[in-house]
């Protein structure tokens, strides 16, 4: 067996894809809500027996590997070595990264030494005194160095370039294109230089960047510097203190989110290790994607000014949309949390059990400072917190706060959800949303749910043999779907006492038809007894053949006006003895 098949063995996809998505029993599959699209009611399913998934909102599916790579946004190779590890397997070829993902591993292995580089710098060595010194003064105690792997990047402006190019034999381009290094018009140096270095790791433990503090304001530039964008950094995709932070995030099921580097690491010297530094204002969409694969709770714990205000309103909609549940914590005794709890640190921690719904602290903060009882005041409010309304997905709660809106300024819910309807109807476009489906006709889709019924039965062959006689001589073999009925009775007609096997019968289908048989596998159908199965199959292939024999009937009438028109009556009287035949089919189907 090779390394491929042996890691899709090991691997189960229940368990995998359970990690991130809360799947439930249906049937002889799972479902849940798709990760890769966004949805209220679940469309996604996994099959325990084929070890495949599908989504029938937005049409991907596969394998582990498949739901690996859609997942990290990664290639194959990359995928099989996670899943390797996961299932405990050494892998025999050692998978050859080429192109992009091996161009990738040598950007973290730069990384990965820079890291290290800094590191030694700041612990051991003496050039690192003044920012240990500057550790000390902002009570980092040496431990949260270690944990974090806090470095120092010297004041000697080629110190890093030069060690990566000629004690690890790194070529000029890589550093300079993992941002290492950088371009000057005196030649290249290091990118960092005489800063405090914050590494920056993926959720996977790569080293992807780096943020650097100038340890003495000055003017050689601003107080902080990130890596620019590179082929594996990207702002807006990661989190300081990641690395070390996840697996609390997912015991407490909870992600306190706060803006700074020295935000996150004095939470976390004070107990709260389920903390994790934005490093920006609002939330993107990939965060709140990775988020939501660690908790189902984000509290937000930013600076009070209007910036912190902004991105808590600007990141709701993303937040709302992966279903997270969201609070905000007021700062106490100081303007981030790195200053309140040094100032009383008990103060914080009882200000984090104390944090409010998000809806209600955006409520709080649209009517302070406004006149309620004028009319421009009331305008002002509503104009403010009509809109954070708007993007609540649920329609209990969004009552919840129109009324309080409505009670707070003493103003009619009806102009208010008036009011909020206008505000709706762009948001409603930008949705935009295409469920594939949609676009089937009824018949494929009858033919979708027949092919489904007769491969998740448990003897498939006796759900063929129930629509042999329906089917047999009025099926079209064009589409996909049709192509697999076809495939099936066949299929059948040879297996005589044998029972069928869904491997042996794959060996038999074209291979193009593969996905589409895998997907049908995980059409969620409804519950059916055992009785109502075999009916429900019959019932749905009465009603193609109806389809299929009405469209014959078209077409033998186009046909017969074509060879009218040729004068060919010999072909004419053929083809109506056919429409005849086929009326008469139809008329007594009607009649049952
Ligand atoms: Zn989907």
């Amino acid at each position: 067996m090779d390394d491929v098949a042996l890691v899709r063995e090991k691997i189960d996809l229940v368990a995998l894809i359970g990690e991130t998505v809360s799947l439930k029993r249906a049937g002889k599959n799972f479902k849940g809500l798709c990760p890769f699209h966004s949805e209220k009611s679940p469309s996604f399913m996994v099959s325990p027996e084929r070890q495949i998934w599908h989504c029938f909102g937005c049409q991907k599916g596969g394998d582990c590997f498949s739901f690996i790579m859609e997942q990290e946004h990664i290639e194959f190779v990359e995928a099989l070595r996670i899943l390797a590890k996961r299932a405990g397997i050494e892998l025999q070829q050692s998978p050859i990264a080429t192109g992009i993902a091996a161009k990738k591993e040598r950007l973290y292995e730069a990384n990965k030494l820079a890291l290290d580089f800094y590191h030694y710098l700041l612990t051991e060595h003496k050039s690192g005194a003044q920012a240990r010194e500057y550790l000390n003064t902002r009570k980092m105690g040496e431990k949260i160095w270690q944990t974090f792997k806090l470095g120092f990047a010297p004041d000697q402006r080629d110190a890093l370039t030069n060690y990566l190019l000629k004690r690890k034999h790194f070529k000029l381009e890589e550093l300079l294109e993992v941002g290492l290094s950088t371009r000057t018009r005196s030649g290249v140096i290091d990118f960092f230089w005489n800063r405090l270095m914050f590494p920056l790791y993926d959720h996977r433990d790569n080293v992807v960047g780096f943020a650097g503090r100038l340890l003495i304001p000055s003017d050689h530039g601003p107080k902080y510097i990130n890596t620019k964008e590179t082929l594996i950094y990207h702002k807006g995709q990661t989190f300081f203190a990641i690395q070390v932070t996840k697996e609390h995030l997912r015991k407490t099921n909870q992600a306190i989110l706060v803006e700074g580097e020295f935000d996150a690491l004095t939470c976390f010297q004070a107990g709260i290790t389920n903390v994790l530094a934005v490093k920006g204002t609002a939330l993107t969409e990939q965060q709140v994607t990775l988020l939501s694969r660690y908790v189902n709770k984000v509290t937000m714990c930013f600076d009070g000014d209007s910036a912190g205000q902004e991105a808590i309103k600007r990141s709701i909609p993303l937040l709302e949309k992966k279903n997270l549940q969201t609070t905000v914590v007021i700062i106490p005794n100081g303007k981030d949390p790195d200053e309140a709890i040094k100032n009383n640190e008990l103060g914080f921690k009882q200000a984090l059990k104390h944090d409010i719904p998000v809806y209600d602290y955006l409520f709080d903060e649209s009517i302070k400072g406004q006149d309620k009882a004028s009319a421009q005041g009331k305008r002002n409010i509503v104009e403010s917190f009509l809109p954070v309304v708007a993007t609540i997905e649920n329609s209990v709660v969004r009552e919840h706060y129109l009324k309080k809106l409505s009670a707070a300024l003493d103003t009619s819910y009806e102009s208010l959800n008036r009011e909020i309807e206008r505000i709706e109807r762009p948001l409603e476009t930008q949705k935009g949303e295409i469920v594939q489906s949609e676009k089937q006709t009824r018949q494929e889709r009858l033919e979708e749910y027949l092919v489904s019924l007769i491969v998740q039965h448990d003897d498939p062959k006796t759900a063929v043999l129930q629509i042999i006689t329906a089917l047999d001589s009025s099926l079209n073999n064009e589409r996909a779907y049709q192509k697999i009925i076809f495939h099936l009775l066949t299929f059948v007609k040879t297996l005589q006492q044998a029972m069928f096997d869904h491997e042996v019968f794959l060996h038999h289908l074209p291979e193009e038809l593969t996905t589409i048989y895998n997907k049908s596998l995980l059409f969620p159908l409804p519950k059916l007894t055992p009785e109502d199965y075999l009916v429900e199959i019959s019932k749905t292939a009465g009603q193609l053949k109806e389809m299929y024999l009405r469209e014959r009937i078209q077409e033998l009438g186009k046909q017969i006006k074509q060879k009218e028109a040729e004068d060919k009556l010999e072909e004419v009287e053929q083809l109506e003895a056919e429409s005849v035949e086929i009326t008469k089919q139809l008329q007594a189907m009607n009649v049952k």
